[in-house]
């Protein structure tokens, strides 16, 4: 692993004086590779925020382009993006800002043909799609993978955060269970879907949840402990915070749980 540059120890001198944060850390950072998927309300501080932290590789993918109306809450956008695809107009945003970050933006969707090989070479992959059914190719990908993934969504004052590890053995003890422990495929979608056009959604509420997914990802990224086998429900109105622990499911057709309920 490449020594830390005079620079960098300047750059990140704060961060290195956070107890449990050692030049270790930084390196561990800088040669990790993360996947953005959606690059709406969470993804677009989720890749702010891990790009400033120092995680050398991102790639972001998005198919979708920049609306008026997005403005608001993705804030990686201003005026002179509508219209552009928002994954190659976040990476040239995040380029300027943070130069030694090596950025692929990857204007298509995910789908259940491509997830594998989109998410390949990654340490991590977060969802920022906000959609049911990215979701299910996601958790399913990131299984036959191995790969963690952190789950975000928000609708109108509150929002929802998922951390599902795969790199622990589904018929070991220490599993947490997966995305379709908790929201089988065959029961139909848990919440009203992609709704934030329908329904709305508060920007702070959505950024607040897209910093807590980034705070999962840097502590995976850095070899410490994320929040597994739990949800946690934010409610901004009232800046309530609920955790919800969640059991693998007997039967699970994705992590393939074959143990105890
Ligand atoms: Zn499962």
């Amino acid at each position: 692993m490449a020594q830390t540059s005079d620079a960098d120890l300047v750059r990140f001198s704060r961060f290195l004086l956070a107890p449990e944060v050692t030049e270790e850390s930084l390196k561990k950072l800088r040669s990790s590779s993360a996947v953005v998927v959606g690059l709406g309300g969470l993804g677009c501080p989720v890749a702010l925020y891990l790009a400033a932290a120092g995680v050398g590789q991102l790639k972001l993918i998005d198919a979708d382009t920049v609306d008026l109306s997005n403005l608001p809450r993705q804030v990686l956008f201003g005026p002179d993006n509508c219209g552009q695809n928002k994954a190659q107009a976040a990476a040239t945003r995040l380029s300027a800002l943070h130069p030694l970050a090596r950025i692929q933006p990857i204007a298509q969707a995910v789908t259940s043909e491509n997830a594998q090989q989109l998410l390949a070479s990654a340490d991590l992959v977060i969802d920022c799609t906000d959609r049911f059914a990215s979701r299910h190719v996601l958790n399913e990908a990131c299984h036959a993978l191995k790969l963690p993934l952190v789950i975000g969504s928000a609708l109108q004052w509150s929002g929802q955060l998922l951390v599902v590890d795969p790199r622990t053995d589904a018929l070991s003890p220490n599993s947490k269970g997966c995305y379709a422990c908790l929201f089988p495929k065959d029961q139909g979608e848990p919440v009203v879907d992609a709704a934030c056009g329908a329904y709305g959604v508060i920007s702070t509420a959505v950024g607040l949840i897209g910093l807590m997914q980034a705070n999962e990802a840097l502590k995976i990224l850095m070899g410490r402990p994320a929040a597994t086998g739990q949800i946690w429900q934010l409610e901004t109105r009232s800046l309530g915070l609920e955790q919800m622990r969640f059991r693998p499911r007997k039967g699970c057709l994705v992590c393939g749980r074959l143990g105890k309920e």
